[in-house]
Formats: C-alpha cells, sequence, structure tokens
C-alpha cells in the first residue's frame, strides 16, 4: 500500500511537471509568435507592424531610421536626423512604449498582441 502511494505522487508528480512544461512551452511558442509587435508611423501614417518575436532590422522612411528588433526588444539603431535623441533611446519592448524621431517624424510604437487594430494592414 505505501509503495503504491509513492507511485501514485510519483506519477502525480510528473503529470504535473508535464502540464507546468507543456504550458512553459506552449506559452514560448504560441507567446512567442505573438509576442508584442511595434507599429512604426511616419507622419502619422502607419509604415509597417511587425512582431517583435522575429528577429530582424527594418528601414523606415526610405532609410532614414534604421530599426532593429532583437530578443524581443526594438531599438532605433541608425538615423539621419541631427539630434540623434531616438537612437540614443533604450529599446522598447513593452505595450505602450515607443521610440520617437521628431525630426523625421518617425514613431514606433510597442502594442500587445491582443489588440487587434492593425490586423488589416500586417495581412
Ligand atoms: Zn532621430
Amino acid at each position: 500500500m505505501g509503495i503504491g502511494l509513492k507511485k501514485k505522487d510519483v506519477l502525480l508528480a510528473l503529470i504535473i511537471l508535464c502540464v507546468i512544461g507543456f504550458t512553459v512551452l506552449i506559452r514560448t511558442y504560441i507567446g512567442g509568435a505573438g509576442a508584442n509587435r511595434v507599429v512604426i508611423k511616419v507622419n502619422g501614417a502607419i509604415q509597417g507592424v511587425y512582431s517583435l518575436a522575429e528577429d530582424r532590422e527594418i528601414e523606415i522612411n526610405e532609410g532614414t531610421n534604421i530599426l532593429k528588433i532583437k530578443n524581443g526588444e526594438a531599438d532605433m539603431v541608425e538615423a539621419d536626423c541631427p539630434d540623434q535623441l531616438c537612437v540614443n533611446q533604450k529599446p522598447v519592448s513593452l505595450d505602450h512604449e515607443s521610440l520617437i524621431c521628431l525630426p523625421n517624424r518617425v514613431v514606433v510604437e510597442v502594442e500587445s498582441k491582443e489588440e487587434s487594430e492593425y490586423d488589416a494592414v500586417t495581412n
């Protein structure tokens, strides 16, 4: 009886571990694919929407600004503006954080995946 209970406990622990592992996996996988994204606006018009889950470099405004997405963060790595304030800004990754380049009228804003306002643009 005692051994039986132990086996049950082990089995239960294994199941719990599996469920936890599975949840983490799903979260990493699906959550990663549908992670926060950045909306890039030039002069108030949406130029593009990009997922933060995919590492890439994006030319904004025909190359006046270069945005780099890496490890779930968006960072302005290059800009031809005189102040370079956007380049010096910290990378953004959280909902409603933004990178702004005033001289070039470029705004990069993070939005969470729950908002689907811009789906028509991406699709
Ligand atoms: Zn700038």
